[in-house]
């Protein structure tokens, strides 16, 4: 999960929908909060207005019954000139207005505030007003100027009774202007009874009257006409908040119900997304650094690797391996079998490089083996070691059996590497160097490497010439019967062209051609010239030296043919050579040439035979024509009973197998008793003739010719 790269993704896409989503519940919840708020607000007013409006309904009607009942002829009549307290009780006292319209009724002097008499509430004439009525006394007794045309005065008052409102008016008399003035005082108690009596629709709970204290925040403070606080009203909402915000918020938890809903959805939608992005970007990142085939890390990915270790100075080695005869397998069987070989190949270099950095595939047939620390040398090299001995075994593919071997260049990485390609260019210089030297083997860098690479290369650009204009030279080295000295055959060597600035050695620029590629047309000219050359000479065999590699060429029989019969010689007076070495690998598919070779007639000789490895009872399972015992066991034959022993038995086993044996190399005449006594049927070397041109070759024939043709004179 470390390397995850949706982590971008999610931070892009996720991150922004749940801050979203976020957003939008607080949103909501801060609305409901507002919703709730206003309610409660706009339910606040109207309390205050019901409560007002109650209040000063109170007072109104207060005010009226004040004003009715004190300019009332009636009831001046009971106050002047004495005041009629049964009258009083009688008519303002009556249980239908006490606690109905009213709760106190006084009559009082203007002047000294002396009660004259008082209904409800008890207490009678005995009342104390000032204190009863507390500051608002003197306010509403002197309040009136005219008093005859005066309106009833009326005032909230804080009372021993309790918050009330009190309406006073002075009682009409007629004439009796100058007697004292007497007023009638109305009180109403504004207590929890009044109000709940007062609204019948109950808009306004629990309103009730608080000391004048306790109404500075909330609630009504009621004052009186002088403007003291006389008392405070106080209720309770009906929770039009709670229950708007209870409505509201049952929408929209709907709402954001719904919303999660959606935004879980995209959010889904997103995750999927950004997994297929994921993967893509993953998949993408994978593709530009391994090898579709092999599923291999790939160049890319090895250099970057290489460049991180150049840095972190750790000691690194490489082991470039390039398969050998993988061409041949494509061409013979096809691409779908090559890629299931490189499969193959690739697997099995993953398992032998376990303890490697990394086992990479640079492209074609190149794998590259990447070993870090200390034992990075000794590493690299047991790799190369077990890889050409895994390569050993042919694979199976569909049925189809494939050769490959590797040809392996070890490099170490050196602190005076000018940048992280110098170790591979070294590992792929020693690669082709294993090459030349006969593939199928490991070899570790060598600075004389690059000389002969350049060498190497110098000499592959030269020889392209030469085969394009044809201008490659050949020598001809006759072979003589043991029998009775007679030239039976000629060797066809190569030779650099003596035009040529430098002077080349056969061994070293046919191991060139191989490994550059060029080996099948440099054995096609060389077969041309040979065929060319030996219509001038009749009855010779001609042999031809063919490279172990030319086998694989799918078309190598057919070619040979075509230019044999091009130049009108029997397939049967040609014999192609070929070394022992080299027929180690891929032995059946050699033996299945060779056999259509000789279906045409054409010989096969073994080729430097003594040199390999290979046993007697190994050269059974071929047909060969003949077998050549190398020149470094013929040279061994005086000295050494040992090597006698060895051509002694060639020649039986040979004799088994009807081929016939050349001795090569044969340079002494003792050699030549001891070889023609062993049973050598026929000798080659320097006693008898070097390699030479073919005018000379051919004068040597005509010579012989001569010879024989003036003996049957004779
Ligand atoms: P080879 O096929 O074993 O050829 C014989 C080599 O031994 C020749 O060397 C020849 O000059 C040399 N030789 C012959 N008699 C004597 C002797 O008495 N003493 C000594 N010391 N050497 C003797 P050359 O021409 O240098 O060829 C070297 C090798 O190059 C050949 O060995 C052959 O394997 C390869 N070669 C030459 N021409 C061709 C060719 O056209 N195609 C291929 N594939 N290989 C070739
Ligand atoms: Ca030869
Ligand atoms: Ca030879």
């Amino acid at each position: 999960m470390r390397n995850f790269v949706g982590w971008r993704y999610i931070i892009a896409i996720a991150l922004p929908l749940l801050l979203a989503s976020l957003g939008v519940i607080s949103m909501t919840t801060d609305l409901l909060k507002q919703v709730a708020g206003n309610a409660d607000r706009a339910e606040e007013l109207r309390n205050r207005e019901i409560v007002v409006r109650l209040l000063k309904n109170a007072e109104t009607d207060l005010v009226r019954l004040a004003g009715q009942n004190a300019r009332w002829d009636e009831a001046a009549r009971h106050v002047y000139p004495d005041v009629d307290a049964q009258w009083i009780r009688a008519t303002w006292g009556s249980i239908n207005s006490i606690g109905h319209a009213y709760d106190r009724v006084v009559v009082f002097e203007r002047e000294t505030g002396q009660v004259l008499a008082s209904e409800g509430g008890g207490q009678g004439a005995a009342l104390d007003l000032k204190s009863y009525l507390g500051g608002t006394f003197d306010a509403l007794s002197s309040g009136f100027g005219e008093f005859d045309l005066a309106q009833p005065i009326s005032s909230y008052a804080k009372t021993l009774d309790g918050p009330a409102v009190v309406a006073v008016a002075p009682v009409m008399r007629g004439a009796e202007r100058d007697a004292p003035l007497r007023f009638v005082a109305f009180v109403r108690k504004l207590d929890g009874k009044f109000f709940s009596a007062m609204q019948s629709d109950k808009l306004v709970h629990e309103l009730h009257s608080v000391p004048a204290s306790m109404a500075q925040d909330q609630g009504l403070l009621v004052k009186t006409i002088t403007g003291d606080p006389a008392f405070g009203l106080v209720w309770q909402g009906a929770g039009l908040g709670a229950e708007a915000t209870s409505h509201a918020r049952q929408k929209a938890s709907l709402i954001v119900g719904f919303l999660l809903l959606v935004m879980t959805g995209i959010g889904f939608v997103c995750w999927r997304l950004i997994l297929t992005l994921a993967t893509n970007e993953e998949r993408a990142l994978h593709q530009a650094l391994h090898d579709s085939l092999t599923e291999l890390p790939n160049r890319a990915a090895l250099v970057e690797t290489l460049r991180e270790l150049r840095a972190a100075n750790t000691p690194h080695v490489i082991a470039y391996a390039d398969l050998d005869g993988f061409k041949e397998v494509n061409d013979s069987y096809g691409h779908q079998v090559g890629d299931r070989l490189l499969r193959a190949v690739g697997a099995g270099i993953v398992r032998l490089a376990a303890n490697a950095t990394m086992a990479s595939r640079m492209g074609g047939d190149e794998f590259v083996v990447l070993f870090e620390g200390e034992a990075a040398e000794f590493d690299a090299g047991k790799f190369a070691d077990m890889l050409l001995h895994f390569l050993a075994k042919p694979f199976d593919i569909d049925g189809r059996v494939a050769y490959v071997g590797a040809s392996i260049g070890i490099s170490k990485s050196e602190s005076s590497d000018g940048d992280e390609l110098e170790i591979l260019r070294r590992a792929d210089v020693a690669m082709y160097r294993a090459k030349e030297e006969g593939k199928n083997r490991k070899r570790v860098y060598d600075q004389s490497f690059d000389v002969e690479r350049a060498e190497s290369q110098a000499i592959a650009t030269e020889l392209r010439g030469i085969i394009r204009n044809r201008s490659l030279d050949l020598a001809f080295q006759p072979v003589i019967s043991a029998k009775d000295m007679r030239i039976t055959g000629v060797e066809a060597l190569a030779r650099w062209p003596r035009h040529s600035r430098r002077t080349v050695s056969p061994d070293r620029f046919i191991a060139v051609a191989e490994s550059a590629g060029l080996i099948d047309e440099l054995g096609e000219l060389m077969l041309d010239n040979a065929c060319a050359a030996a219509r001038d000479w009749p009855g010779l065999r001609v042999s031809v030296n063919i490279s172990a590699v030319q086998l694989n060429n799918p078309r190598f029989v057919e070619r040979s043919l075509a230019i044999i019969e091009s130049r009108g010689i029997a397939p049967r007076r040609v014999e192609f050579e070929i070394t022992e070495t080299s027929l180690i690998r891929d032995a059946d598919r050699a033996k299945l040439v060779f056999k259509d070779l000789q279906r045409h007639g054409i010989k096969i000789a073994l080729d430097d035979f003594g040199t390999g490895f290979s046993s007697i009872g190994y050269l059974r399972t071929f047909n060969f024509d003949r077998i050549k015992i190398d020149k470094s066991i013929i040279s061994k034959v005086l000295s050494n009973p040992g090597e006698l022993a060895i051509v002694q038995g060639t020649l039986l086993v040979a004799r088994g197998l009807s081929a016939d044996v050349t001795a090569e190399g044969v340079e002494k005449q003792d050699e030549v008793a001891v070889l023609k006594l062993a049973g050598c049927t026929e000798l080659q070397g320097h006693y008898f003739h070097e390699a030479m041109e073919a005018s000379a070759f051919g004068k040597l024939v005509r010579a012989q010719r001569e010879r024989e043709a003036e003996r049957k004179l004779a």
